[in-house]
Parts: structure tokens; sequence; C-alpha cells
């Protein structure tokens, strides 16, 4: 089974032999990466227009690579200097490209669904580069292929999310991934930082790092959603690192050889020591990173494989 979709919006819709499928992909990607010549043509002559809402650092510029090092021409819209802001809603601005004949759209997007609505209006694939709370796909897919290469396989771990999990796109995705991959998945966080329903996610749930981290095999940390929260979640980022900051004596209670993560951006000291984050014996991200771009076109190879074959069967739709 290969990937079958034609967009990429979320894990929610993704059987595991597709998750395996790009992740495979992007494993062959993650070399030619790493020669001299880096260039291949599974995007040659396709468009690919990216559309972020959402200041990003890591993702577009990861998208944009990607897309540059598989032959497509890629346009960035600064999505700020648009017509957004004179009040043109996202559809309409989504419509305006379509006529432009893209054959992807990356767009990230702070409400969530925003992007579902979106891929039902265009006639071009579309991958989700962040809507919200909601997902953060290829996010969890580059997670997925570091822990993979990190550990050789990416089944029967023992798997810490820590931190801000309730405003958290990449926790639900990462949730979503690493349990269908059938991970034991631990959430460890205050309280107030812990959504609603999780009861239902498939994972256990811990307020104490010391206890939530024994003998886990991953420690992924994330950054607190500051721009996601109305409100008083933590009395103070000390008394938050001083809990739940990631550092050498909280790492201890994990396996010893327990890799640690981050998606970026990372707050020094507030969820995690800087030192521990710099530290390539126990820290994974620059790989994440680095998987970042392979994984984005493997994806992108793949859903531009399913949308010329959907326009070759129907040529009328083709654009
Ligand atoms: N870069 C990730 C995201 O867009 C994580 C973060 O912003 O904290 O969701």
């Amino acid at each position: 089974m290969t990937y079958s979709h034609p967009h990429l919006l979320g894990i929610e819709p993704l059987a595991p032999p597709e998750i395996t499928a790009i992740l495979d992909l992007a494993d062959q990607y993650a070399d030619l990466n790493r020669r001299d010549v880096k260039h291949a043509d599974a995007l040659a002559g396709l468009t690919q227009i990216n559309m972020f809402f959402e200041n990003s650092t890591r993702t577009q510029a990861s998208f944009e690579l990607a897309g540059k090092r598989l032959g497509a021409d890629v346009m960035s819209m600064a999505m700020q200097a648009s017509s957004i802001k004179k009040g043109e809603t996202l559809i309409d601005t989504a419509l305006t490209l379509n006529a432009m004949h893209p054959d992807l759209l990356v767009v990230r997007h702070p409400h969530s669904g925003a992007v579902d609505l979106l891929s039902e209006k265009v006639n071009c694939a579309v991958l989700n580069a962040g809507d919200g709370r909601h997902e953060h796909p290829t996010q969890a897919l580059l997670d997925a292929l570091t822990i993979r290469r990190a550990k050789g396989r990416l089944h029967r771990l023992s798997i810490a999310i820590c931190g801000d999990i309730a405003h958290s796109r990449v926790a639900r995705s990462n949730i979503m991934l690493l349990g269908k991959m059938e991970n034991r998945v631990r959430l460890i966080g205050p309280p107030t930082l812990m959504p609603s329903g999780i009861e239902h996610f498939g994972v256990e749930v811990f307020n104490n790092m010391e206890e939530g981290l024994k003998d886990v095999d991953v420690v992924m940390m994330l950054r607190l959603q500051r721009e996601r929260m109305d409100g008083g979640f933590i009395p103070s980022e000390r008394e938050y690192y001083h809990r739940y900051g990631l550092d050498a004596e909280k790492l201890s209670h994990a396996k010893e050889d327990a890799i640690v993560m981050h998606p970026g951006p990372m707050n020094r000291g507030v969820e995690i020591d800087g030192e521990l984050a710099d530290d390539i014996n126990r820290s994974v991200i620059q790989e994440q990173v680095e998987m970042g771009v392979a994984v984005r076109m493997a994806a992108m190879d793949l859903l531009a494989r399913n949308l010329r074959a959907r326009r070759q069967a129907k040529p009328e739709v083709a654009v």
C-alpha cells in the first residue's frame, strides 16, 4: 500500500502502511539531501504555493527547500502583506490562487479546520502546515522519522510528550501517529495544560515529570503556546521551569539512551535547559530539522503522483 489521499490534511485519516510509505520515501530523500548535488525531478513542471497566515521559520523554509530540490516552481506568499489585510476571506484568496493553476498548496492558518475547508474549494493537492491547535501532520511525520532512525524502530516504544498539550497541534498529531504505530504514549504537564477529553486519547497522563519520565525511550518537549492562551495557565515561567522544564536531573529518570526532542521554536530556560538542548549525545533537535525537509519532499512527491494519476484518469478536469 502506498499513499492514497489527494491531500495531507492530518494524521487522523492515515493508515499505518501509508505512514510507513511516507517515511520510507523520506529516508531516501534524507540520503539525497546529504549529497553535494541535491536535485531530483519528482515535481518538475509543477507549481507549489506556500500560504502562511501564521509565523513560521522551520516549516516554511523546509517546504520551500523541499519543493525546490524536487524541481517545482515555488512561490511563498507574504500573507501579512496580501489582500487578507484588506479583508479578503481565506476562501477568496484560495480561489484567486487556484485560478493561477497551482499543483500544490501548502497552508498554515491560526484556525483549526481552515485548511480542510480550503482543500474543498481548490483543485490541487493541499498540505496542512499547521491549523490552529488541530493538526501539524508533517511535524508528526518528521518526528516519527527521527525516532525511527535513532531507535531503529517505530513501535513498542515508550514516548513522553511534555508541557502545553492543550494548545499544541504537534501533540495532537503525534499522539495519533504514535498510537497508530503501537507505541505507548505518556502525556506530562500541569492539569491546566491538558486538553479536555484526554481520557479518550489512549494515553497515560502524569502531572509529575519524575514519575512520567520513568523508563521512557523518547522525551518530546513542547513550547508554551502563549498566542493560543487566553488567561493564566501557569503561575510563572520560573515555577514552570522548576516543575516541568527538562534538565539533566529530570532526564535521568528516563532510559539511559532516551533521546530528547523539541519541534521548535524553543524557549531555553522555560521548557528546556539550553545545555541539554545542545547536547548532541541526547538531543536530536537538529536531526528533526533535517528530517523535516526529507519528509516534506516525500509527502509532496506522493501527492504529486496521485495528482498526476487523477488528471490522467479524468483529463477534462486537468488544470
Ligand atoms: N512549530 C510548531 C508549530 O507550529 C510548534 C510551536 O510553534 O511551538 O506548532
